[in-house]
């Protein structure tokens, strides 16, 4: 059994993996993490599914074709050395990701800044938090978290800020759940322009216009002052700033927010009425064109009444990504140094370059990513290397940056796959290792660092990414530099050299952990940071002094401002985009499960009712967005937890899962000014229904190959399932079948009912159903995991599409670790009146394992119950 870390969100809780003996890990979670206490969320709990070898990339390709390691690295090592010499170290960037962990992070970054000499790396955790960095930073001096989680524990308020904390951070959300059932005077305040699982456990839902937060947050000041709440001894001996704060709150007006007088009323006198009051924000503040102000006017009203630093109360970045705040760490980010140091101080640069023996260091800021990807298109950027991201994907305006990758005049990607939409476009492809045998440290977002540590071996030709840097370092001529023979050597150095940013007063030092030696790392419990002579662990803030030059705080006077898109009038939509809660991020991992692809299966986007009648979409059909940037076609989810005018579509979807699906091509760059995070938040697009000659749900064993307007793929059980959609008229559905299915061989099973317009057919392979196809004009209703669960059973039956002798249809899956469906769940609140979540979990074991379900249970009893409830 191996202690290791889930390497999805950025909660990072411990897990416990024991291989099967088959290369297979079983998983569970860890009891002695304190993160997660021996829970695990669904995707987490699914670990195991995912780290089969289909789709791994095993050796080395350079366009296209396999290669030994050294004739990759020599080549990779060569082009990036002559383009330096020819065009200057600024021709050449790296493109990171917060999925690495921090010894892989720590040599890219030395690579970059201290030997190549530029400051062109940047890290998709630009997406995620880098308003948070900038926003700390202008408060604090430093980018740091003052809390822990179990403040979470310790809070009688917790304000959510555009945080679907049950989705996507979902550990912290039941330990919120937990928290609130033994104290049920808790009270929890959700503001988010959407009503999310979230909401469900919220007393006050606040659906706030979109990026108007900082409005909400300025009259909460202004109220602070007015009522006389703030700390005047805190302010007076710890703070600067306040009084133009709180000209800059007053000034502001809060009807930008849309909100009810009587709800903005209720909000501040719950916020001023309870001492021990956490905000925890994360991607609805984060990513925006004001998420620093947002992330200020935040901090603001915890500065101005001293809630910071102590036991349940103080401002909570959550973070997305495993290991983003790794990445801050040892200065991932373009604008950062290493060690919280900051590049544009000239004795932090000496000091580094010092440390490092470091040949050349940069004196200013490189391209954050939107930038970096626009060098990369007009050709200012030449080399490009990639590393454990897919920014085709997963960037604004993805489908210019996917051109722009095409154009580079030389790109290298270093992943555990080559089926990613980037992948397809680099010269040189490496293959990478990744969880499961990745060996080294990530720091979650309450500063906890914990071991990812190998429970598999390497497969084929995969190396650790920071191998991989450091084989190019030497080769580029920095033998001794990059002469790492272990990941404990680098996690030593990194230490060693945030002893030294300690000595400029900085707040990350774990010099305390740089003389453990290769055993002690090894065997590292999770440790909170800081480790240093002076202090272990703990609160930041909590004394009262800050990182600033004279140890205060400070105040930041900020003023509300629009999303930068809005309002366009001839898009009249607004696009929130977003993730769900069994997808991670481009699905490279979480796509490989089929019981995580149970729960949503398909892209989809959230509509008004009102709009979907004004736009005649009935439900489930497909919808196409567009904007001036890209289109898609997605299927309509029509639901009022949006509001009218408003859309959700989450951003999983990859150009291998779906045909139109990369939502993130409808968004055009618009950044923060400060964080340079772009807008994901805002985007104007225009509607309308996508007018289908024909919808499909088809199963079958092999990866099916589609062509038509709409198709979106995804695993199941044995195969995969398929929904298709076409304008065009298709005159024979048993040869498309054949096609779709790759079996020419195989024999047809076909009804067919010409009055209605449909079509169902069985492929048969050896007496067994190998592929099923269901065809008609308006949406298929037929019960689609039923369906997926005959693949490779006696085909009889299968084409009624609904289980047969009596047995119900289990509907969508709703609890994804004991597979239970909505039906079920609906069926089982009415005949038993059920009340509560644990009494349908008794009844049907729903929410009993993972609990990642437990609000869309709460959700389906409020819906079924109604009617008992009113007699
Ligand atoms: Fe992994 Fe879920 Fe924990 Fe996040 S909450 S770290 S996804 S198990």
């Amino acid at each position: 059994m191996i202690r290791t870390t889930c390497p999805y969100c950025g909660v990072g809780c411990g897990v416990l993996a024991t291989p099967d003996g088959r290369g297979g890990l079983e998983v569970k979670g860890d009891p002695d993490h304190p993160a997660n206490r021996g829970r695990l969320c669904s995707k987490g709990a699914a670990l195991g599914e995912t780290v089969g070898l289909e789709d791994r990339l095993l050796a080395p390709m350079v366009e296209g074709r396999e290669v030994d390691w050294d004739d990759a690295l020599d080549l990779v090592a060569k082009k990036f050395s002559d383009t330096i010499r020819l065009h200057g170290p600024d021709s050449v960037a790296f493109y990171v990701s917060g999925q690495l962990l921090t010894e892989d992070y720590y040599v890219a970054n030395k690579l970059m800044k201290g030997f190549i000499g530029s400051a062109n790396i940047d890290t998709n955790s630009r997406l995620c938090m880098a308003s948070s960095v900038a926003g700390h930073k202008r408060a604090f001096g430093t980018d740091t978290v003052p809390g822990l989680y179990e403040d979470l524990e310790l809070a009688d308020l917790i304000v959510l800020v555009g945080s679907n904390l049950a989705w996507c951070h979902p550990i912290l959300y039941q330990r919120i759940v937990a928290a609130r059932d033994s104290r049920p005077d808790l009270k929890i305040v959700n503001i988010d322009p959407r009503v999310t699982a979230t909401s469900d456990l919220a007393n006050l839902h606040l659906a706030l216009n979109p990026g108007s937060d900082v409005a909400l947050f300025n009259h909460l000041l202004a109220a602070i002052e007015t009522r006389g709440a703030a700390d005047s001894d805190f302010l007076r001996d710890h703070v600067t700033g306040y009084a133009e704060a709180v000209r800059a709150a007053q000034a502001s007006d809060v009807a930008a927010t849309g909100l009810a007088p009587a709800d903005i009323e209720s909000f501040v006198d719950l916020w001023l009425g309870t001492e021990r009051v956490v905000t925890v924000y994360s991607q609805g503040v984060n990513q925006s064109t004001s998420g620093t102000d947002k992330v200020n006017a935040i901090l603001n009203c915890h500065l101005a009444t001293g809630r910071i630093g102590r036991p349940g109360m103080g401002p909570f970045s959550v973070t997305g990504q495993p290991n983003a705040m790794g990445g801050r760490e040892v200065g991932g980010l373009a604008n950062q140094l290493a060690a919280h140091l900051d590049l544009e101080n000239p004795a932090h640069r000496q000091a580094v370059r010092d440390f490092w023996s470091a040949p050349a260091m940069p004196e200013a800021a490189g391209l954050k990513a939107a930038d970096m990807f626009d060098a990369v298109h007009d050709g200012r950027i030449k080399a490009l290397w990639i590393i454990c991201t897919n920014p085709a994907v997963s960037m604004p305006d993805a489908d210019r940056v996917r051109d722009a990758i095409a154009a580079c005049a030389f790109t290298v990607v270093s992943d555990c796959t080559a089926r990613t939409d980037t992948a397809r476009l680099a010269n040189v492809v490496l293959p990478a290792t990744t969880w499961g045998e990745k060996d080294g440290t990530v720091t979650n977002s309450e500063r906890c660092i914990s071991r990812q540590r190998p429970a598999l071996p390497v497969p084929g030709k995969a190396r650790h990414d920071w191998e991989i840097l450091a084989e190019v370092g030497r080769r580029m001529g920095w033998k001794e530099a990059f002469d790492y023979r272990n990941p404990a050597e680098i996690f030593s150095e990194h230490a060693e050299l945030s002893g030294i940013a300690g000595g400029f007063g900085k707040d990350f030092d774990i010099s305390g952990l740089a003389a453990q030696g290769r055993a002690a790392y090894d065997a590292m419990a999770p440790t909170h940071w800081p480790v240093s002579a002076a202090r272990n662990g703990g609160r930041f803030f909590g004394d009262g002094r800050f990182f600033t030059d004279d140890r205060k705080a400070r105040m930041v006077a900020v003023t509300p401002a629009s999303p930068a898109a809005l309002p366009f009038s001839g898009r009249p939509f607004v696009l929130n985009t977003g993730r769900i809660r069994d997808h991670w991020h481009t699905m490279t991992r979480s796509g490989k499960s089929p019981r995580l692809a149970r729960h949503l299966a398909e892209p989809f986007v959230e509509m008004h009712p009102r709009d979907a009648v004004a736009l005649g979409i009935a439900p489930s059909e497909l919808v196409a967005l567009s904007s001036d940037r890209g289109r898609v076609i997605l299927r309509v989810l029509i639901t009022d937890r949006v509001r009218p005018r408003q859309l959700f579509a989450p951003m999983h979807w990859t150009g291998d899962a779906a045909s139109a699906a990369r939502v993130n091509t409808l968004l055009a760059t618009h950044v923060d000014p400060i964080s340079g995070q772009p807008e994901s938040k805002a985007t104007p697009v225009a509607a309308e229904r996508y007018s289908a000659a024909w919808y499909a749900f088809a199963v079958c064993r092999q990866r099916p190959a589609v062509r038509c307007d709409y198709w979106a793929r995804i695993r199941t059980e044995g195969g995969w399932r398929v929904e298709m959609a076409g304008s065009e008229p298709v005159s024979d559905w048993s040869e498309r079948a054949r096609m779709i299915f790759g079996q020419t061989e195989a024999e047809v099973i076909m009804m067919t009912d010409e009055a209605r317009g449909s079509a169902r057919v069985a492929l048969v392979q050896e007496g067994r159903l190998s592929g099923a196809l269901f065809v008609a004009p308006q949406p298929i209703s037929v019960a689609r995991q039923h369906v997926a669960d005959q693949l490779g059973r006696d085909p009889s039956g299968v084409l009624a599409g609904r289980p047969g002798g009596g047995a119900e249809d289990p509907g969508q899956t709703i609890c994804s670790c004991i597979g239970v469906g909505m039906n079920t769940i609906a069926r089982a609140v009415q005949a038993g009146q059920l009340a509560t979540v644990d009494a349908v979990g008794a009844a049907t074991g729903a929410g009993t394992s993972c609990g990642s379900c437990r609000s869309e249970i709460a959700g389906l009893i409020e819906r079924f119950r109604m009617p008992q409830a009113a007699e």
